[in-house]
């Protein structure tokens, strides 16, 4: 039988490889999509036509739950958020509202609709901070150091809650930060790729960085949709680290970008005070045993290959 999903943040950078990967295993996919002034779809331009759209919004309780009765989901992923840290300083009602209480608006939509339809919540590293222990695990305490990562543990536990209240298959996946060449321009790992790629054509001169010192467990987005959909797949529903328990500062992503291209990045990077967060988290660094054990997922993009992939993306899409 068909099984079916709902996705929320099908235009983002996850909701696009999760939808591929649905779609190759034969789900009939729904995506949660809000209005925008000009349609954003430059991530899913290429499987649009498979997709069903619904429109709505996290922060609309009616337009969640009648998603739900339209996709009758099997599964429903919650990918949709305020998803960009430093807009969560400026924002932080905002993000409050989206990536925590939207999770409750999402959960809420389910139970009453689907309680049977399976919940995966995006959690986020971030919620770790100020680190407690190194690597960090699914039983490490969090200590959020932003207005971002404190709505992501509401949105954590709420998912727990919901599973043991109401009994309900719903799981957290704590990933580990995770990129692609459609990650956005703000993050850094694109930032950097989009502007060596930039420097190399001769359409911008330098490169204004905050903490290259800053540290971070940085994966291919491809790989962590897969965690996604196997911790869907499990007897029981559990929460999940995913990460690469591997850790790269900002200089090394620097590095490695323009190298690739031929450039010394001493040349190009000009450190500015403005990209200074105003509180750092730590070291964050993964543990992901518990994943590699129980859901046998792994690692196919290693870091080189990640930032190489997304520099030459990024050449090709300026030179269009
Ligand atoms: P993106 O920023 O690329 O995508 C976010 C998505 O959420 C977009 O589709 C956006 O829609 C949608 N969205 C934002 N606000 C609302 C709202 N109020 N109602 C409905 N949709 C909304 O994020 P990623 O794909 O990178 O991340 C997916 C999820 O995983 C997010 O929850 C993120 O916080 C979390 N996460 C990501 C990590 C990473 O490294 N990428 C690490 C850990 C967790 P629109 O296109 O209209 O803006």
């Amino acid at each position: 039988m068909t099984k079916s999903a709902l996705i929320t943040g099908i235009t983002g950078q996850d909701g696009s490889y999760l939808a591929e990967l649905l779609l190759s295993k034969g789900y009939k996919v729904f995506g949660l999509r809000r209005r925008t002034s000009v349609p954003i779809m430059e991530n899913i331009e290429h499987i649009k036509n498979e997709i069903e759209f619904i429109d709505g919004d996290l922060l609309d309780q009616g337009s969640l739950i009648n998603a739900v009765k339209i996709s009758n989901p099997d599964e429903v992923y919650n990918l949709a958020a305020q998803s960009f840290v430093g807009t969560s300083w400026i924002q932080p009602v905002l993000t409050g509202q989206a990536t925590g209480i939207g999770v409750t608006n999402m959960l809420e939509a389910v139970r009453l609709t689907k309680p049977e339809a399976r919940f995966y919540q995006a959690s986020s590293s971030e919620m770790f901070g100020k680190v407690v222990e190194t690597p960090q695990k699914e039983t490490t305490p969090f200590y959020p150091r932003s207005p971002y990562g404190v709505a992501k543990v509401y949105g954590h536990w709420i998912t727990v809650n919901y599973r043991e209240s109401f009994n309900m298959y719903a799981c957290s996946g704590i990933l580990f930060n995770h990129e692609s060449p459609r990650r956005g321009v703000e993050f850094v790992t694109r930032k950097v790729t989009d502007a060596a790629a930039r420097i190399k054509l001769g359409i911008q001169k330098e490169l204004r960085m905050g903490n290259l010192d800053a540290k971070r467990d940085w994966g291919f987005a491809g790989d962590y949709v897969r965690a996604m959909h196997l911790m869907l797949q499990q007897d029981q529903p559990d929460d999940f680290v995913i990460s690469t328990g591997e850790t790269h500062t900002v200089e090394e992503l620097v590095e490695i970008a323009f190298g690739h291209v031929g450039l010394n990045w001493r040349d190009y990077v000009v450190i500015d005070p403005k990209f200074v967060r105003p509180a750092e988290v730590d070291l964050l660094l993964g543990d992901c045993t518990k994943a590699k054990e129980k859901l046998n997922w792994k690692l196919e993009v290693g870091f080189e290959q990640l930032v190489t992939m997304m520099v030459e993306s990024d050449l090709k899409k300026l030179q269009r």
